[in-house]
């Protein structure tokens, strides 16, 4: 129809102008990717654990961390570290200022590795987060306690585990949680609001085999439930290595709740930090899929608006 039309309407040229259009349509069709999204990032899961700047000396110092956020458009982290005094020591170096970087302070659960499988039973936890959260961090005060990590979704009822998302409402503190789906309704019913005022973050966002209707379901029950998307599995889609794109579900899920979801990097091992160029641009190539508006939601503003920071970076203080 289109071509008959052309012809009569242009005579010859008709068939040189169809041969352009044909090959634009086949040129966009090659072009498969959409910009990559270039605004600021803020990450919402990130360790500075002992091994990897140990004692100041490395393998990755302070400088060579903020060197890494800076180099892609992260500015502002939620710090969090096996021990404390990794977020404490980001917290309170002139260098994170004047890196631009707003460190989000969390208050981990973990002393040692050996913590990790008991933190929801031992009282000296709960007593090490009180005391923490009482002296704050050189960048004012913890906003919020975890990541923590639940092998077992019943020990979510753990004497200690209940006492701290009960501590963690009170206190309006955000918690970083690595559980399956059962824990997070265990989780929440352990609070005094019964979950409706719960700053609950999902870290991976159902890394344990939540379907995308279950994670769309406890989005839907919890208003205040966040989800962080580092490591789930189903989130992108490839054809061939290096084009990974968001798969249909997941692209319709986050535009369907654009203020719930996060990014972070969860750098728990020293690889993680050694790849985290690459965690940033593989981030920054799926949000650029996504409207401008939705894209910045979940690269900034969800989490600018969880922790009362500006809306536009521009204006957080950089001068030390
Ligand atoms: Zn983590």
């Amino acid at each position: 129809m289109l071509y008959r039309q052309m012809l009569k309407e242009n005579g010859p040229l008709a068939l040189v102008k169809y041969a352009c259009i044909a090959m634009s349509f086949i040129a966009t069709a090659d072009v498969t990717h959409a910009a990559d999204y270039t605004g600021p990032l803020l990450d919402a899961h990130l360790h500075y654990n002992q091994e990897a700047w140990d004692g100041q000396a490395g393998p990755h110092p302070v400088v060579d961390v903020l060197a890494r956020m800076q180099r892609n458009g992260v500015r502002a982290i939620v710090s969090n570290s096996r021990p404390n005094d990794g977020t404490l020591l980001l917290a309170s170096s002139p260098q994170t200022r004047q890196a631009g970087v707003t460190v989000v302070p969390f208050i981990r659960l973990y002393r040692n590795r050996a913590d990790y499988d008991s933190w929801f039973r031992d009282e000296t936890i709960f007593e090490m987060v009180q005391a923490q959260f009482a002296k704050g961090t050189a960048a004012g005060p913890f906003k919020g306690i975890g990541e923590f990590h639940l092998y077992d979704s019943a020990n979510a009822n753990g004497a200690v585990a209940k006492k701290l998302m009960a501590f963690a409402e009170e206190k309006n503190l955000a918690v970083l949680a690595h559980v399956d789906d059962v824990a997070i309704d265990l989780l929440m019913a352990n609070t005094p609001s019964k979950g409706q005022k719960a700053r609950l973050i999902w870290a991976h966002t159902g890394i344990a085999g939540a379907s995308v209707a279950r994670v769309d379901a406890l989005l839907a029950q919890y208003p205040l439930l966040m989800g962080e998307l580092s490591y789930r599995p189903g989130l992108t889609c490839a054809d061939a290595p290096g084009q990974e794109r968001l798969c249909p579900e997941w692209r319709a899920l986050l535009l369907k709740y654009p203020s719930r979801f996060l990014i972070g990097s969860d750098t728990w091992v020293n690889q993680r930090w050694q790849y985290y160029d690459n965690l940033m641009k593989g981030y920054r190539a799926w949000l650029g899929e996504l409207p401008a508006d939705v894209a910045k939601a979940i690269a900034w503003s969800n989490g600018a608006r969880l922790f009362d920071l500006p809306s536009n970076p521009a204006a957080i203080e950089t001068k030390p």
